[in-house]
């Protein structure tokens, strides 16, 4: 067992919202999890295989880890000392790590998964009446394997679970294997793609699987399969779209709620890969769980509803294009740190105004003015590029986000504007984003200073006015 404190910077990402996620000395590459859970008992039995890079000497490394019964720790294959303390795993391997050394840690654990308590929630893993799901955003993935919690530390991921036949599994990756073993059955998937811990995924259900086409997801209702005209973003359409295999997982009773209020899903991902460039996976696999979420949350390749956002009404349309476009905006381009949120909910929060123009709602000057007017009633004391932790999730973060968006399309124009949106999605796909670089991007598209225009919309807590009002 471990008895010294801890080195400086061994423990900590430094990240300056979430320090204590995310831990120093080195980065991960990979991680190979096999799991084993039993839905009624709650009961996970796992390890997790972690391939990872030292970027400094190390006698000892960490990790951040929820409240298992930790059976054994190997560094390369070697049994090492460890102490779990905390939210922290500290592990001392029989035998120092060099600089650049790439490294195996090892981790064979058992419990019952439950959910990381935060300020914002319970997040990570969780049950559901009959089944699991997981939902991490921010701090979550601590609660099913050990990781290195930082956004910036992305890997890629294999994932192994094997549980009764009777459930349906969705995990975030590609399936590349199903073997139905009698009683139950063992799901593997692969996520190639860089992907940051929270947007790690597991979703266990008795659900019916959906196979959606790209284009359109039920070609009898002939939703999707039309051509449309985009109203904006003259001169950026691509002449070939990626068709994006979609494939959903719906409790049987929704199903018919589902197919309308998802029903335009095809066409959203035809804009938003005009607008924004490739769709950035594989595939799009949309989750309903039986139970009511507060909120939907987007995971790699993925998005979870509760039974509360189907109705077959299309009430809940705005957050079927904003999970969606998190694909692009936090998936595929990653905060450097938290600070950098805005990056994430301004873009998905500006292309629900883009879809609403372009499925013949209000337009998004309509809603951008009306969102103004709702800002401009609170309190003006949030720096969006910086709103503190408290504030992450703040409802101003994302309108002002959104706002802040509009504002610039109207300084900049839209040719440079959408020009824009594609090179940085595209310069920056499967990478880490900070507003600074963003803030240098549109400068190099205005071919101006924007200086000043940033320092009001993005440093200054008042509200400034909207262009064109
Ligand atoms: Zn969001």
């Amino acid at each position: 067992m471990i008895s010294k404190a801890p080195a400086p910077g061994a423990d900590t990402s430094g990240d300056p919202y979430l320090p204590a996620h995310g831990n120093g000395g080195y980065r991960v590459r990979h991680y190979e999890l096999n799991l084993d859970y039993k839905v009624g008992p709650n009961r996970l039995s796992a390890s997790a295989v972690l391939t990872a890079e030292a970027t400094q000497a190390l006698s000892r490394v960490s990790l951040d880890f929820g409240e298992f019964r930790i059976n054994r720790v190997l560094v390369d294959g070697k049994p090492a000392k460890y102490l779990k303390r905390g939210a922290k795993l500290h592990v001392r391997p029989a035998k120092s790590i060099a600089s650049g050394a790439v490294f195996l840690i090892e981790v064979h654990y058992v419990g019952n998964p439950r959910p990381v308590r935060s300020r914002w929630g319970d997040v990570g893993w969780d049950e559901l009446t009959d089944g699991a799901l997981v939902a991490s955003q921010p701090v979550g993935a601590p609660s099913w394997f050990p990781c290195n919690d930082h956004p910036a530390d992305k890997a890629s991921y294999r994932v192994t679970l094997t549980t009764a036949s009777s459930y349906l599994v969705a995990i975030t990756g590609n399936l590349v294997e199903r073997v139905i073993g009698g009683s139950t059955t063992r799901w593997v998937f692969e996520r190639p793609e860089p992907t940051a811990t929270y947007l790690m995924s597991v979703q266990l259900g008795r659900y019916d699987e959906l196979e959606l086409t790209g284009r359109g997801w039920f070609p009898h209702t002939g939703v999707g399969t039309r051509r449309f005209t985009l109203g904006f973003g003259r001169g950026h359409v691509d002449s070939v779209l990626q068709t994006v295999p979609q494939r959903a997982a719906v409790p049987p009773r929704l199903r018919r709620a589902f197919e309308r209020d998802f029903g335009r899903q095809g066409r959203m991902i035809e804009m938003l890969q005009r607008l924004f460039g490739p769709y950035p996976f594989d595939e799009y696999v949309i989750v309903v769980t039986d139970d009511d979420l507060d909120d939907p949350i987007e995971a790699q390749g993925m998005a979870i509803f509760g039974a509360n956002h189907v109705d077959g009404r299309r009430t809940y349309e705005r957050l079927v294009v904003h999970e969606l476009a998190h694909q692009w905006f936090g998936n595929s381009l990653t905060v450097a740190d938290w600070r950098h949120i805005w990056l994430n909910e301004g873009f998905a929060t500006y292309a629900e105004w883009l879809w609403s123009e372009e499925s013949g709602g209000q337009p998004a000057s309509a809603l951008a003015r009306s969102w103004h007017t709702r800002i401009k009633a609170k309190p003006a004391d949030v720096r969006i590029a910086d709103p503190g932790v408290a504030r992450m999730f703040d409802e101003r973060v994302y309108k002002r986000g959104g706002l802040t968006l509009h504002a610039l399309r109207a300084e900049i124009g839209d040719p440079a504007f959408f020009a824009l949106l594609k090179a940085w999605t595209g310069d920056h796909r499967h990478g880490l984003v900070t507003t600074e670089q963003f803030v240098a991007m549109a400068e190099a598209y205005a071919a101006r200073s924007l200086d000043a225009f940033f320092e009001r919309w993005l440093w200054t807590p008042a509200l400034p006015p909207l262009p064109g009002a």
